[in-house]
């Protein structure tokens, strides 16, 4: 049975929306969820709009991750945070999001890529984190297939995952249980903007009063900002992925080598993808923001591919400026559900046939795609918005939001409040796009 969340999926989140709430989320991926949950529980009236379904984009095609390993210094916070959130949350809910701890394995076939795995151990190390290296024997013991072809590993026996077409949905309907106003088929065209300070939302169901507005829109966080005059670049790519019907266990926990990710799941299958298979669908945001990505596609140019075809056309048109009173882009598209890659599905098969034998004919049930929202330099933006107030922005987790999803949520609801968070977030701050920062590229593991 698929479990894909569409936009032909029912609307299971159909709240009338409430004429006054403190804060408004836009967008409930894990972003918009997380900061809804840290909110709520903060004894804030949240109200949560979201223009296709809960988790129907990113937050539910996702690998179901939950690593510490390979983060940026400055994610690490967050990351422990994120940790711990998921744990404790995962207790509060009346359904099983099948969140685990099974570890983390970078598989290496060489020794220059076993040399490229070590390097993080460091960092590791100083953040007190199990991350070791292990060789083929250890390996051997870990993996119960052949992997002869790998040398060794790193090793990370305390990351988890969860499953990502459960967790966000399961929480959303806790967080509606608190009182959280969820609602579906809600886009938020615009601000509603009183004295130069954020006074609501516009949405297409009518207006929101609050003081506080956080856009948490995914892919769709620099459109909706660039309409409001607060550009930042930001582009997408897309992601294929394939599960399998159930088939032995090999490993318990998340593996990626360097042409295929795969992650035992919850129901006995296998979520796979194949390494290197980003495809970039050029369009005018690629012109707009080509400049500062430069760095960022020189260094992973090996892993991604443009794409011009599939409504180049449609891509390259300008979309002009809207207010409260049009249909706007959100309306337009209500869930990004891209076609998966037959090259990807095909690559899949392949690099399982070269790397697990006892996975090599296992079906494939179901693939799917979705498309990643990235930022310059690959992390995100996590801010308040100067000469905006009341504005705040958690956007751009470029590949690695779900992880890290609450406790990016419970930074962003103590820095709406205006509490103390515990921790600089000034490396994801909104200015570092347009101050002449030098923006340093995070980590790619
Ligand atoms: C194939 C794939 C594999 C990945 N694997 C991992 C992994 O293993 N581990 C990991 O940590 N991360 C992973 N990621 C990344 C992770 O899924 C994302 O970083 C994370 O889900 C982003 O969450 P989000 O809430 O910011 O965005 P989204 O989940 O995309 O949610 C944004 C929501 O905002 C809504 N929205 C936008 N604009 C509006 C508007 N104007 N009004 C109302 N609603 C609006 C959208 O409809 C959408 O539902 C992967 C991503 C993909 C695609």
């Amino acid at each position: 049975m698929s479990s894909m969340i569409s936009e032909r999926s029912p609307l299971n989140f159909s709240d009338p929306i409430p004429d006054t709430v403190d804060v408004v989320v836009i967008g409930a991926g894990v972003i918009g969820i997380s900061i809804a949950w840290f909110l709520a529980m903060r004894g804030v009236t949240v109200a949560v709009c979201e223009k296709g379904r809960v988790a129907g984009e990113q937050s539910s095609r996702n690998w179901g991750w939950i690593r510490k390993h390979g983060r940026d210094r400055a994610e690490w916070p967050s990351v422990m945070g994120s940790s711990e959130h998921w744990e404790s949350i995962s207790r509060e809910l009346e359904e099983d999001i099948g969140l685990a701890r099974h570890g983390v394995l970078y598989l290496a076939e060489d020794e220059q890529e076993l040399a490229r795995r070590e390097q993080w151990l460091a960092i590791a190390q100083e953040h007190d984190l199990d991350t070791c290296m292990v060789g083929a024997k250890e390996l051997a013991d870990i993996i119960t297939d052949d992997a002869s072809q790998w040398i060794g590993a790193s090793y990370t026996p305390s990351d988890a995952r969860a499953e990502p077409f459960l967790a966000v949905p399961a929480i959303a309907r806790a967080l509606h249980k608190k009182g959280v106003a969820i609602t579906e088929n809600c886009a938020v065209r615009t601000l509603d903007i009183a004295a130069g300070s954020v006074a609501g939302v516009v949405t297409e169901k009518g207006v929101i009063k609050c003081s506080s507005v956080v856009c948490a829109g995914g892919a769709w966080g620099s459109v909706f900002c660039r309409n409001i005059g607060h550009d930042f670049p930001q582009l997408t790519v897309r992601a294929t992925v394939a599960r399998t019907t159930e088939a032995p266990e090999i490993f318990k926990g998340n593996a990626a080598s360097s042409g295929l990710a795969f992650r035992r799941r919850h129901d006995g299958g296998y979520t796979l993808a194949a390494g290197g298979n980003l495809e970039h669908f050029v369009g005018r945001d690629s012109l707009r923001y080509l400049p500062p990505f430069v760095p960022n596609i020189l260094r992973s140019r090996k892993d991604f591919s443009l794409r011009f075809g599939d409504g180049l056309l449609d891509r390259l048109r300008a979309v002009p400026p809207w207010s409260g009173d049009d249909i706007t882009p959100f309306e337009q598209k209500r869930v990004l559900n891209p076609d998966p890659s037959p090259a990807a599905l095909h690559e899949i098969r392949r690099q399982l046939r070269r790397q697990l034998p006892s996975l090599a004919d296992v079906e494939l049930e179901e693939a799917w795609a979705g498309m990643i929202d990235t930022t310059p330099d690959i992390v995100p933006v996590m801010d308040s918005v100067d000469g905006l107030p009341g504005f705040f922005i958690a956007t751009g987790f470029s590949g690695h939001g779900f992880g890290i999803g609450p406790g990016a949520g419970r930074v962003m609801a103590d820095l709406v409040l205006g509490n103390p968070l515990g921790h600089d977030i000034k490396r994801f701050r909104l200015a570092r796009f347009h101050d002449g920062s030098r923006l340093e590229l995070g980590p790619t593991i």
